[in-house]
């Protein structure tokens, strides 16, 4: 049975499952794609996400299920390798019961029309004439079938199953690099002893345990948590590091793990990168992790995930009107997402590349001389950005005269994060000036990269 639609979604994660009941919603023929039974689908994460990601979910009318919510978050404490530095960063947020948030979102779009095919492991693109016209799958029972469709979304999360078939010549096939992600383990474990504040998320800093990474613990309840670590794509690959291990060496026995029972265990890729150049080619665009959307400092990607599924399916359905799926037709995505984050997370992207290049020491230092505030620290985590009056432009001079090393590495990141603004600003309105822009934004990239003593990247 080969099947047409208006739009084929591949994977039914955070971002498919709410692209699918976006369109569905606007009177779209919709499938939504999944390889795994619609009951199994369920993400390995951290589980945590901001307030402001669940405010702009309710503004889009949905009414939120409140069983996928376990906990409410008042704020993340952030700690130095050497623990000597704590900082609280207040903030709201929830603890997601994330099997419970998978089933919500898929009945969501089923209940809204979509097609809603379970078991089905979508293998490549059909491409004919220089358009995506839909994929090709195969069934849970081994049989294949072709899904075409006037527009096709890879939501497939980060190994982007799509978009990465395509020819390179369509910018948005970019393959994600390991220096480009986050290898992360992470396990929810029941604990013997009650967790002070579970209402604080805690992020440690530590080339030890987690090198270039982080490692989290995520209190579920005063009994439960969510811990894990994630370690540089880049390392993993060098190295031979492996999340789960040191996972096992440094987490399992710890003291934060006592009486330590498993309630899941798993890992994961989390992309960490600025946007692919292009998130859309003709008759495709790419949403959530496949479209490499994760915050990069803090790897936060389900608030992102739901974001860019929004701007997609505005620009999907107002395609499909014009009756232009083109490059062109669907480009206001690309645009749209910029102005909305992308530019954020390009900036962030060139931030972390600085961390990523800090010793323990560096840190500890840094950290201690208490460069930035609390809320500084999130202003630039968040939109990495700063922006700094006269006078805590002085103090924070002041303050970096203590630690020369890391304030050079500072000011160089700051100085590259406006660079790099300044050339997103100038982002193509359509696909005919996106290989010249490129070329601009890898030059200074690599100039960057090369002052942080990283490799160049070629286009
Ligand atoms: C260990 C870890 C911890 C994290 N912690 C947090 C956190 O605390 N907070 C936060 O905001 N973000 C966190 N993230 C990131 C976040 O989980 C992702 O950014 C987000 O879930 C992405 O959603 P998605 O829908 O794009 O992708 P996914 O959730 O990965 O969904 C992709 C779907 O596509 C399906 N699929 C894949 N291939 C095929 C195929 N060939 N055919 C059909 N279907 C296919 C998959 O089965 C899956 O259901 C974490 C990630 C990891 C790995």
């Amino acid at each position: 049975m080969n099947e047409t639609y208006d739009v084929v979604v591949v994977g039914a994660g955070t971002a498919g499952s709410y692209a699918a009941y976006l369109m569905a919603r606007q009177g779209l023929k919709v499938a939504l794609v999944e390889r795994k039974r619609a009951e199994e689908v369920f993400k390995v994460t951290g589980d945590a996400i901001g307030e402001h990601h669940i405010k702009r979910l309710e503004a889009s009318g949905l009414s939120i299920n409140n069983k996928v919510f376990m906990i409410r978050y008042s704020g993340a404490e952030l700690y130095s390798p050497d623990l000597s530095v704590r900082y609280f960063v207040a903030g709201r947020g929830y603890g997601l019961d994330i099997g419970e948030w998978a089933q919500w979102l898929i009945s969501e779009a089923n209940n809204s029309g979509v097609d809603v095919l379970d078991r089905h492991t979508v293998t490549v693109p059909i491409l004919e004439g220089g358009f995506v016209k839909g994929v090709k799958a195969n069934r849970g029972d081994g049989t294949q079938v072709e899904l075409r469709a006037k527009v096709t979304v890879d939501a497939s999360g980060a190994t982007g199953v799509v978009r990465t078939k395509l020819p390179p010549q369509y910018r948005i096939s970019e393959p994600l690099l390991p220096e480009d992600a986050s290898y992360a383990y992470r396990e929810v474990i029941e604990v013997d002893y009650a967790i002070a504040n579970p209402q604080n998320i805690r992020i440690y800093l530590s080339n030890v345990i987690s090198p270039g990474g982080y490692w989290w613990f995520f209190p579920k309840s005063d009994k439960t948590v969510n811990i894990g670590l994630g370690i540089w794509g880049k390392l993993v690959k060098e190295t031979g590091l492996n999340p789960r291990s040191n996972y096992d060496k440094y987490l399992a026995k710890s003291e934060h793990a006592r009486g330590r029972r498993v309630l899941h265990a798993g890992g994961g890729i989390v992309p960490t990168r600025r946007p692919l150049p292009s998130l859309v080619g003709p008759g495709i665009v790419a949403v959530g992790d496949a479209a490499v959307t994760v915050n990069p400092v803090h790897g936060g990607g389900i608030g992102p995930a739901l974001l860019s599924s929004e701007l997609a399916s505005k620009a999907i359905i107002e395609a499909l009107e014009r009756g232009d799926v083109s490059e062109r037709g669907l480009w206001r995505y690309n645009t749209d997402y910029l102005r909305a984050y992308g530019i954020k997370q390009a900036q962030l992207d060139v931030f972390r590349l600085m961390l990523q290049t800090l010793s323990d020491d560096q840190l500890n230092r840094g950290l201690r001389a208490r460069i930035l505030t609390e809320e500084e620290v999130l202003e630039i985590s968040e939109k990495g950005d700063l922006n700094l009056s006269g006078l805590r432009k002085l103090t924070i001079a002041l303050r970096l005269l203590k630690v020369p090393d890391v304030a050079r590495k500072l000011s160089l990141a700051l100085r590259y994060m406006n660079e790099v603004k300044g050339i997103y600003l100038n982002y193509p309105q359509d696909p005919g000036n996106l290989d010249n822009w490129l070329v601009s934004l890898v030059a200074k990239y690599n100039e960057y990269r090369l002052k942080l003593k990283l490799p160049p990247q070629s286009i």
